[in-house]
């Protein structure tokens, strides 16, 4: 039986940056705090814990003076660097790139729209980190709208609308979310004036996106996926349901202890793949495993 690791899989570069800026200080200082979970897996948050990162909260941030703290690749909003300022803790700022860009660009928007009574809308996750970050650009004025559009109806369809996306939302159902806000703005103006009434900036990350057609065609290919990941992954749960589109036999587990043998039973193929926030390291471990379970199997 072949067993394929997608080696397109495992930590975008946003990720990847956040745990060697970690690893650098903490080879440094011996220690580190991090303001929430530095990626969501948890068998990479218990080895780097093992090298000295303390994962704090925000609650803990308020109450620190004088240290250093690691903000992750989510980001964070203006008001976590202001407490820093005033408990003189060091910023180690570790945020994406992509997601601070981000984060300028909505602030910029949400000045212009003040003129003209306008509203920012950014389609996520209410509560998810980046997005408390990119609401905190707004003063915490944007509407966040979910898979689900719940909430929808809070936007006042006869003013002006403009639409992100947090980078790791999917983009099929942003598509859906563009029309349907499309559609209420039309019956509140002429088709002339929809173009000034509504903008909508897809600003989906391509390292999850572009992962999307990729996974699909690895799904095809193998007789059964495993995909590695954690359970708060917001991508992983979007990658997964793409592996399991395409492949019904597409099983999402977390660490080689989640293996069931009898997924093995008659097949040639085994695909394992992950989320942008597995590490490859966990992909490997999980193959090795699951080599072990088939050789155990035959000799039998
Ligand atoms: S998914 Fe994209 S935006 Fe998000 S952390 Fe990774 S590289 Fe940055």
């Amino acid at each position: 039986m072949q067993i394929n690791i997608d080696s397109k899989s495992g930590f975008c570069f946003g990720v990847l940056n956040a745990i060697s800026v970690a690893e650098k200080y903490l080879k440094k200082y011996g220690t580190l705090f991090c303001l929430g979970d530095i990626v969501h897996n948890n068998k990479e948050i218990e080895r780097l814990r093992n090298l000295g990162l303390i994962v704090i909260d925000h609650n803990d941030l308020e109450r620190m003076f004088n240290t250093r703290v690691l903000i992750r690749a989510h980001g964070e909003p203006p008001s976590t660097y202001e407490t820093a300022r005033k408990n003189k803790i060091e910023i180690v700022d570790a945020s994406c790139p992509v997601v601070l860009k981000l984060q300028s660009r909505i602030h910029k928007s949400h000045l212009e729209m003040k003129e003209t009574d306008g509203q920012l809308v950014i389609f996520g996750k209410e509560g998810h980190a980046e997005i408390v970050g990119l609401v905190g650009q707004t003063n915490n004025k944007a509407f966040v709208i979910g898979s689900d559009f719940k909430g929808i109806e809070k936007i006042d369809f006869k003013k002006p609308v403009t639409l992100y996306s947090q980078t790791t939302q999917d983009k099929e159902s942003y598509r859906k979310l563009t029309n349907l806000l499309l559609s209420k703005i039309k019956t509140h103006c002429t088709t002339q004036q929809k173009d000034s009434k509504f903008k909508s900036f897809n600003t989906i990350c391509g390292q999850v996106s572009n992962r999307g057609p990729h996974l699909t065609e690895f799904a095809k290919k193998n007789d059964i996926i495993i995909f590695v990941g954690g359970k708060k992954s917001s991508n992983g749960k979007y990658l997964f349901n793409i592996c399991r589109q395409n492949n019904p036999s597409s099983y999402f587990i977390s660490e080689k202890g989640d293996l069931n043998n009898d997924w093995f039973k008659n097949i040639n193929s085994v695909g394992v793949c992950g989320a942008t926030s597995t590490p490859m390291w966990l992909m490997e471990e999980v193959a090795k495993e699951i080599e072990t379970l088939v050789k155990a199997k035959i000799n039998s």
